[in-house]
């Protein structure tokens, strides 16, 4: 368990990552339509796809929050929402993932690797 100082402490040194984007959950791709799909997330500028280390998908948009100050504090503090009270440091993954994507290529790549690895036979990924 973290104390408070450790807590602000990675929290300055992160520059309240949490705050500039957000991430919605996706369905793992089961098929090549879905990393089709994969790949049209990544059209979008600023758009990166996370695989987690649990085998969980995810969409990152880097968009910042409006209530973000410049010291990466947060405007509406005592009023933030629930979401924001509720992530703690604990749930805070930083950047460990299994896979990172950020360009559409990555994926291409990615399907290659399980094409070599035998994990992708014609139309299905075999887990
Ligand atoms: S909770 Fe995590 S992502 Fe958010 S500011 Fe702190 S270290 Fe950064
Ligand atoms: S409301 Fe505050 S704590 Fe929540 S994301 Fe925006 S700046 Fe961060």
């Amino acid at each position: 368990m973290m104390d408070e100082d450790d807590h602000n402490q990675k929290c300055s040194a992160c520059g309240g990552a949490c705050c500039r984007s957000f991430c919605i959950d996706i369905d793992p791709p089961q098929d090549l339509d879905g990393f089709q799909d994969i790949k049209w997330y990544l059209f979008h500028r600023g758009v990166t796809v996370c695989l987690n280390k649990d085998g969980s998908w995810e969409v990152d948009t880097a968009i910042p929050c409006m209530h973000l100050d410049e010291n990466n504090g947060c405007r509406i503090y005592p009023d933030r929402p629930p979401v924001c009270r509720d992530y703690t440091l604990e749930d805070c993954e930083g950047d460990d993932y299994a896979e990172v994507f950020r360009t559409p290529e990555d994926i291409d790549a990615y399907v290659e690797k399980l094409r070599k690895e035998g994990k992708l036979k014609p139309g299905r990924i075999f887990k």
